[in-house]
């Protein structure tokens, strides 16, 4: 298990729901993101109308699926929680629709995975609040138009870009959420200590920080691998010293890269001379997932300018190779 994975694992899961903020208020950072959402929350709610439907779109880990919540919660409304690979036929669609209840928010994780017929159900939903049945077959099947209770969706995606252009259309707000800084982090960091219970000193917060590439799930996650470190080795205290030891020797480096990153580095400079080096051939080179080079290795690496996408492919910049210590040859 990779540890500063930004994905959600099992055994973690209902500690991570203990550590979601629940009001906007509590949601640290994204200021622009929650400026906007507070100013149409407030406003659907004088209006008395549901919310529009909102995209949010960023690397994973970055607070979409906790935002949604907040979303309901400003509302004061109840949340369906589902993901497009969940939903497999139009009928698995339609009746989660039919479910709902005025006002309500349904959030669909993943939202680039719903498959083209599933999607199709969607489009009158979202613009009208009505779903479309086909009764019958052949010529004698004809169709039926089912009215919905209005509701919000809340659609999250790791890149827009991946969207259908009639589905991303039909989204009225849509926000992108950016990678958090070191003191947002921090802050993260020791709220969450907070609510574990662990004592943990500015610079021990900080040095999580600052190794959680822009992430406030890898924060967390770390937290509790130093916070076992410090149980185990210092007295129960979070400090800058037990925070760098604990996670050098989990492979974090000092700037947040891991194994994989590494892998990923020094596979471009010794193979490929830096690159330009196509997404899929690297990926196979390290043998990883080109999807999960794509959404959770290079998002973080192209933020601290390591990497460059251009069209010819993938290439790495001075500062890479200064990481490692390597001249670049020019
Ligand atoms: P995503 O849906 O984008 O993958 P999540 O909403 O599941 O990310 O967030 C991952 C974890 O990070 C949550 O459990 C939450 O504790 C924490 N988190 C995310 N955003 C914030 C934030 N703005 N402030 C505090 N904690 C956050």
């Amino acid at each position: 298990q990779r540890i500063i994975t930004t994905h959600m694992n099992w055994e973690e899961d209902a500690a991570e729901l203990s550590l979601r903020p629940r009001y906007l208020n509590e949601y640290i950072g994204q200021q622009h993101v929650k400026e906007n959402l507070k100013i149409f929350i407030e406003a659907a709610k004088m209006r008395k109308e549901s919310l529009d439907h909102v995209l949010l779109y960023g690397p994973p880990g970055l607070g979409k699926t906790t935002l949604s919540q907040i979303i309901a919660n400003e509302l004061g409304v109840n949340i369906r929680t589902t993901s497009g690979p969940a939903i497999e036929r139009p009928g698995d669609l339609a009746a989660i629709l039919t479910n709902l209840q005025e006002g309500d928010v349904l959030f669909i994780d993943e939202i680039h995975r719903l498959n083209r017929s599933v999607e199709e159900v969607l489009y009158p939903a979202m613009e009208d609040f009505a779903l479309d049945i086909i009764i019958g077959k052949g010529p004698s099947a004809r169709s039926v138009r089912l009215d919905l209770p209005p509701f919000t969706l809340v659609g999250a995606t790791t890149r827009a870009g991946m969207l259908s252009a009639p589905l991303r259309d039909r989204f009225g707000v849509v926000n992108r959420l950016e990678f958090y800084t070191v003191p947002e982090l921090t802050f993260i960091v020791s709220r969450a200590a907070d609510i574990l219970q662990v004592i943990i000193r500015e610079g021990g917060a900080e040095e999580i920080a600052r190794r959680s590439r822009g992430t406030p799930r890898v924060a967390n996650r770390l937290l509790k691998r130093v916070r076992d470190f410090a149980q185990v080795k210092g007295e129960g205290v979070i400090t800058t010293e037990i925070a760098k030891e604990a996670l050098e020797r989990l492979q974090v480096d000092a700037c947040g890269l891991d194994h994989i990153d590494h892998k990923l580095l020094l596979a471009i400079i010794d193979r490929f001379d830096g690159g330009p080096v196509g997404l899929d051939t690297i990926a196979a080179t390290i043998g990883e997932e080109a999807q999960t080079v794509e959404d959770v290795c290079e998002p973080y690496l192209m933020q601290i300018g390591f990497m460059q996408r251009t069209p010819r492919g993938r290439v790495l910049t001075p500062s890479a190779y200064q990481h490692f210590g390597r001249e670049m040859k020019s």
